[in-house]
């Protein structure tokens, strides 16, 4: 863990136009001087301030009116602001290609998302969009610190030591997501099936002779139908992270964007974030797919009768417009036999997702007890 007490030194260090290592060297101007004692004030969830950790100074963020968000729209993008607007580094993940923008005294020996170590030192991109706003991490570090230990302890088939594990060190992030508003109209036109019943004569073998019985059988009659719908898109979020896959986001649940307040680089102070790698023109690619896909079951559903089919959907998608907002989760990077287990906690529910090590002992003790029930004895060769 860097040392966060550590005062402002060599505030002269030219950090424009230098080589990542060059970055690295020099300790970085500090971006939130403490107005005591000049050492570098970080974002605390808890306080909901900045906060030295020196001398226990606490500072408010200015807060600015809610208005102050701005929605823009989509041919927008070209004049808007650049950067995060604070001193930074980065280090590119080899593995899974995040790219996480450091406070300039923070190191990284790992990667916040997948845990290996290949991590390399990079510039921050300075040419990224800057935010709009963000929901400022508002799970603490004690209280991340208690869902990853009640995490742990309720996990089936892991290794003791584990439970046993106290020291994992909980870093949070801020995580980049593209969130979209529009009005959709849509048309539809489908083949809407109405089951009916008809009673038929069929042969049928009984005890070996044909005989003619009266069935039901159901048949469908097929009209013409036609409808259209208007539905409004608000706060439509779509990662921009490289780090973080889909299918994680999903078991981490969804965020409440009614917390976004407007961006300020004071949130970051002592934190991460990464820079987006899906840039606005692919996040809004995948968000029309959304949008696509959620007017057709709409209007799948809007047709009427028992059952359907040639459904035809014509969506017309306006006033459209986007924001890039940081949304906070937190990592814990712990380490086990020699490999690292990267674990993430919603950075406003507290939910834990993860992996742990399955202790192969407590396996084969269970399956070996559950064989002897079945009578299947001796599966744990070897
Ligand atoms: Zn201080
Ligand atoms: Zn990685």
């Amino acid at each position: 863990m860097a040392d966060q007490t550590q005062p402002l030194d060599s505030g002269d260090a030219a950090t424009r136009d230098a080589s990542p290592e060059d970055v690295l060297r020099h300790h970085a101007k500090v971006d939130f001087p403490c107005d005591n004692c000049g050492a570098r004030m970080v974002w605390d969830p808890d306080r909901d301030a900045l906060y030295c950790e020196h001398c226990e100074h606490v500072r408010p963020v200015p807060e600015e009116d809610e208005a102050t968000i701005l929605e823009r729209p989509l041919s927008e993008a070209g004049t808007s602001s650049r950067g995060l607007g604070l001193e930074l580094r980065a280090v590119r993940c080899g593995n899974c290609g995040a790219q996480i923008a450091l406070d300039s005294a923070d190191t990284a020996r790992e990667c916040v998302y997948c845990g290996s170590s290949n991590v390399l030192a990079q510039e921050a991109n300075r040419n990224a969009l800057r935010p709009e706003s963000l929901v400022p991490l508002d799970v603490g570090r004690e209280q991340v610190m208690d869902s990853f230990r009640t995490w742990l302890g309720k996990l089936w088939f892991r290794p003791n030591a584990l439970k046993e594990l106290k020291h994992a060190e909980a870093v949070g992030i801020y995580v980049p997501f593209w969130t979209f508003d529009a009005q959709v109209h849509s048309d539809w036109s489908a083949q809407a099936g109405y089951y009916y019943y008809v009673t038929v004569p069929k042969v049928v073998v009984i005890n070996g002779k044909a005989q003619v019985q009266m069935v039901q059988e159901r048949r469908v009659r097929w009209e013409p139908a036609y409808g259209r719908r208007d539905d409004l898109y608000d706060d439509l979020l779509i990662s921009g992270s490289r780090g973080l896959s889909r299918i994680l986001l999903d078991e981490l649940g969804p965020f409440d964007t009614t917390a976004l307040v407007p961006y300020r680089p004071e949130y970051l102070a002592g934190w991460r974030a990464e820079e987006y790698q899906v840039d606005l023109d692919d996040g809004w690619t995948e968000g029309q797919n959304r949008i696509e896909e959620t007017q057709r079951r709409r209007c799948s559903g809007d047709v009427p009768g028992d059952t359907q089919r040639m459904l035809k959907v014509h969506n017309a998608i306006r006033d459209i417009t986007w924001k890039h907002v940081l949304l906070p989760v937190w990592s814990l990077t712990y380490h086990f036999n020699g490999k690292a287990y990267p674990v993430l906690v919603h950075g406003q529910s507290g939910k834990v997702v993860g992996k742990a090590p399955w202790s192969w002992v407590k396996i084969l003790l269970a399956v070996g007890g559950v064989g002897a029930v079945a009578g299947v004895v001796g599966v744990a060769g070897g």
